[in-house]
């Protein structure tokens, strides 16, 4: 464990040499106390203001005003091809192919969408396996979907959990367990990362594993995209889904994201619900009785976006493009280690999340002995926003687009003085 005088000592440095460091200024803060702007280490559950945000809005907004339905058409950025600012910079994301992705709905709703396709149990191979301790939305959803097919819940969900006494899944047991269900498994559904421990899982080597025995695969990635980097394409998990407004900064309640791995490009074989926006764009318009779908991800979709979403998130994903998921995640993985060197053996402390860097994001889960409710709200008094999980679970994400290294130093500093009773 560090000390909190060379925790200072290499912040300082970090900071000074920090190449991403003025990217911060692309970002508006909230205030503290004293009208300082806070240490925001909540990222992981709404991401910050990009600067741009507000005027890519108003284009449409102003756009909408001047040009009421010709908007479509018309304008520095027309609604009909408006898809197409994001298309690019998603693929890039998260290491796809640009058919492979796009940007509709809500996550959950998108979850539901591509189990339709990807959850099909028949005759032995009815299961799905999955974090027992999985984001709850995520749970709702996958056993509404057993019920919707008529099976138990209890019987066809299987929940990955901790070996006893420990906190977070072994990856090996992870492999063993989709071994062990083999032909029993339907799907394989993981979050990556995972929202409460902070534990990253392999995408590559569980999706082997998954096809090894026949089943599908598919990851939530509402914790990971914008925080790693993916190579879905290559690692060819058949689908994954995300949220924009975490990571991402794509404001409250952004578009989701989806991946559809290439093999499933023409949808073939795949139940799946239709919309006329998942319609071949060529003809589209023509109305015609039948369905012929987009190729690819986009044939997935069924309404026309939401433009003023797309705008903010627009404006998020301009700069994820400008700076690169690899240099972000090297600094982030600087920023989480730096953390972690501080506050892992502190007394009353326990570190859930992994210890190392290629089984983790940028958050760090923290087990606080005595009253965590109470050290949240120091930190806030202190002008340090983190968020808080029942019953003494504190979560703290230092997003490496705007966190400085002095912020995790200062992060630390007041949870010293809560198990320290200072
Ligand atoms: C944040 C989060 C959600 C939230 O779902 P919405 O549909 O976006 O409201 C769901 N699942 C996981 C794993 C999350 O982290």
């Amino acid at each position: 464990m560090l000390s909190a005088e060379e925790g200072r000592a290499i912040a300082e440095d970090q900071d000074a040499r920090d190449a991403l460091g003025p990217i911060r200024d692309s970002f508006l803060f909230p205030s503290g106390p004293g009208g300082v702007p806070v240490v925001y280490l909540t990222g992981n559950s709404l991401g910050l203001q990009p600067r741009t945000a507000r005027a890519r809005v108003e284009e449409v907004l102003d756009d909408w005003a001047g040009r009421g339905v010709e908007g479509h058409v018309q304008g520095t950025s027309p609604w009909l091809p408006y898809h197409r600012f994001l298309t690019a910079p998603t693929a890039r994301l998260v290491g796809a192919q640009p058919d492979e992705v796009v940007v509709m709905n809500t996550l959950t709703v998108n979850l539901h969408l591509l189990m339709v396709s990807f959850y099909r149990p028949a005759s032995a191979r009815t299961r799905i396996l999955y974090e027992g301790s999985a984001f709850p939305s995520d749970r709702y959803a996958l056993a509404s979907q057993v019920r919707f097919h008529g099976l138990d819940p209890a019987e066809a969900l299987v929940p990955l959990v901790p070996r006893s006494g420990e906190h977070v899944l072994r990856p090996e047991d992870v492999l063993d367990a989709i071994a062990r269900e083999g032909e029993r498994l339907a799907l394989v559904l993981i979050g990556n990362v995972n929202y409460l421990t902070g534990q990253a899982f392999d995408v590559g080597a569980i999706t082997r594993a998954g096809h090894a025995v026949g089943a599908m695969v598919g990851f939530d990635l509402a914790h990971g995209a914008g925080n790693l980097v993916f190579h879905l394409h290559d690692d060819g998990p058949d689908f994954a889904v995300w949220c924009s407004y975490k990571y991402l900064n794509g404001g409250p309640g952004a578009l989701g994201g989806v991946f559809v791995h290439s093999r499933h490009r023409d949808g073939r074989g795949l139940a799946r619900f239709e919309g006329w926006w998942g319609h071949d764009e060529a003809s589209r318009f023509e109305m015609g009785p039948r369905f012929e779908g987009m190729p690819g991800a986009e044939g997935w979709q069924l309404s026309n976006p939401p433009i003023l979403q797309m705008a903010a998130l627009r404006a998020s994903m301009e700069l994820f493009d400008a700076v690169g998921m690899t240099a972000l995640r090297r600094k982030s993985e600087r920023l989480t280690g730096l953390m972690d060197q501080l506050v892992r053996g502190m007394p009353g402390v326990e570190v859930i999340t992994p210890a190392d860097p290629a089984q983790r994001g940028a958050q760090l889960s923290l087990r606080i002995t005595r009253d965590a409710r109470g050290l949240l709200q120091r930190l806030a008094a202190a002008g340090v926003l983190c968020d808080f999980r029942a019953p003494d679970i504190i979560r703290a994400a230092p997003a490496p687009f705007y966190s400085r290294f002095a912020d995790v130093v200062r992060f630390a500093e007041v949870l010293r003085g809560h198990v320290t009773g200072k």
